[in-house]
């Protein structure tokens, strides 16, 4: 079997999809959440949330095992006290960061992280973060960027991040082509990506990096490959640097990663036969894996509830390789340029929604009853009363998904609540 999956033309799938669009109350998680993944990647920074007890509750719970001795984020907590003049703001949150540096002289970035609460919106945290840079700068780097749940649901925190990042990055120096995959990945799938692209002799840059002083290079002779679907921000930013994005499926599944390593392959010159030879085993033992879980998933209907952005490849995955039936697809926010081969992979007629209004979309699932939902965990324990297995949409984020090597694992996730369903209806 060729490895060069065909992606269709553009005039069929989902391409030309209109969703049905809602905008009402949603159910989901703030950009702040995205630090619990960044800090484990980014192993020199530091993320301050400047913030209320909220979120100072939030980050902890969304951490919790994940605190380490020493954790590498915090929230300077601003509250009623601090209403009283903004002066005395900017000073506690100097007197905070210096406290922070003296303390921890292995922090090399320093993100200051805004949030919802309005005494917080009222501070211009970009010039807390210039005047900041004046005082730690060159031992630290301090930058800013916003994971207010007003402004972002969960996965935009690290497209705000990264993109702040953007403009710390070196200019390219060689006019030679370059690769660069965006997108925070878990180590081991870093690892497993970056072997596959060097056995098709291809040199590849990870953003974010794994140490704030190894920033990739970045210029016109840049090619991007995006290892996540919500990074709209990140790759305007990367563009404005010159840099080009290669369109790929995301690397999801036996499929979406084969056509996400093409997409490389082609724009590198790779040849056909040394293509093949880089992915033939690891492709080989992924569909194993998927065969599997199969027996599990396929003919199952799933629904899919706004939160992640991921759902549209996710979607694509367990229809096109698992047999799930798609009931509906939702989406906080429909990216058609880099949908673009991820909706032409649908089949047509895929209930897509973009935006939520929570109450119609349960409303709609009920209705529908599909086997597996996947969704929030604000909205998992009422499904579940009602009889229908969910998938947290959070753990799809946090696990590492990506590649050959997990595609087992991720069908695992979409099998594993039907199973438990079933043992314990036996
Ligand atoms: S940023 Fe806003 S939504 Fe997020 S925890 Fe803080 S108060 Fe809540």
């Amino acid at each position: 079997m060729s490895s060069v999956i065909p992606i269709r033309p553009a005039s069929i799938g989902c391409t030309d999809v209109t969703p049905l669009v809602e905008r009402g109350q949603r159910e989901v998680f703030c950009g702040l959440t995205g630090i619990i993944w960044l800090h484990r990647k980014i192993q020199d920074a530091f993320f301050l949330v400047v913030g209320s007890r909220t979120c100072a509750h939030l980050i902890q719970s969304a951490a919790g095992v994940m605190i380490f001795a020493e954790p590498r984020f915090g929230t300077a907590i601003i509250d009623e006290r601090d209403l009283a003049g903004l002066a005395d703001v900017h000073d506690e949150l100097d007197r905070v960061v210096s406290q922070l540096l003296a303390r921890r002289p292995d922090i090399r970035m320093l993100f200051l992280v805004g949030s919802c609460p309005s005494e917080v919106i009222k501070i211009d945290l970009s010039k807390a973060a210039q005047r900041l840079n004046q005082i730690h700068h060159p031992a630290v780097r301090v930058l800013n960027y916003s994971g207010s749940g007003i402004e972002t649901t969960f996965t935009q925190g690290e497209d705000a991040c990264l993109a702040a990042m953007v403009p710390e990055l070196p200019s390219q120096t060689d006019a030679q082509p370059a690769l660069m995959v965006v997108g925070t990945l878990a180590d081991v799938v870093e690892d497993q990506l970056r072997q596959l692209l060097e056995r098709m002799n291809l040199q590849v840059t990870f953003f974010p990096p794994r140490n704030s002083q190894a920033m990739p290079e970045v210029g016109p002779s840049t090619r991007f490959l995006l290892a996540q679907p919500f990074l709209a921000d990140t790759a305007r930013a990367l563009l404005s640097r010159g840099a080009k994005h290669l369109s790929a499926p995301f690397p999801l599944g036996v499929e979406g990663t084969t056509a996400w390593l093409q997409a490389a392959a082609t724009e590198f010159g790779v040849a056909p036969d040394v293509f093949e030879n880089a992915i033939a085993a690891p492709r080989q033992r992924a569909e194993k894996a998927l065969a599997l879980q199969r027996q599990w998933l396929q003919g199952k209907r799933i629904f899919f509830f706004p939160d992640s952005q991921l759902e549209i490849p996710l979607a694509r995955f367990v229809h096109r390789e698992l047999g799930m039936d798609l009931v509906e697809v939702g989406t906080p926010y429909l990216h058609r340029q880099h949908m673009a081969c991820e909706l032409a992979w649908l089949p047509p007629g895929t209930r897509i929604s973009e935006g939520q209004d929570v109450d119609l979309q349960l409303d709609r699932c009920l209705a529908d009853a599909p086997d597996l939902v996947v969704c929030g965990l604000g909205l998992a324990n009422p499904l579940e009363a009602q009889g229908i297995s969910t998938k947290w949409a959070i753990e799809l984020v946090f696990t590492p998904i990506q590649g050959y090597e997990q595609a087992g694992d991720l069908a695992g996730l979409f099998s594993r609540p039907l199973k438990r369903r079933t043992k314990l209806a036996a």
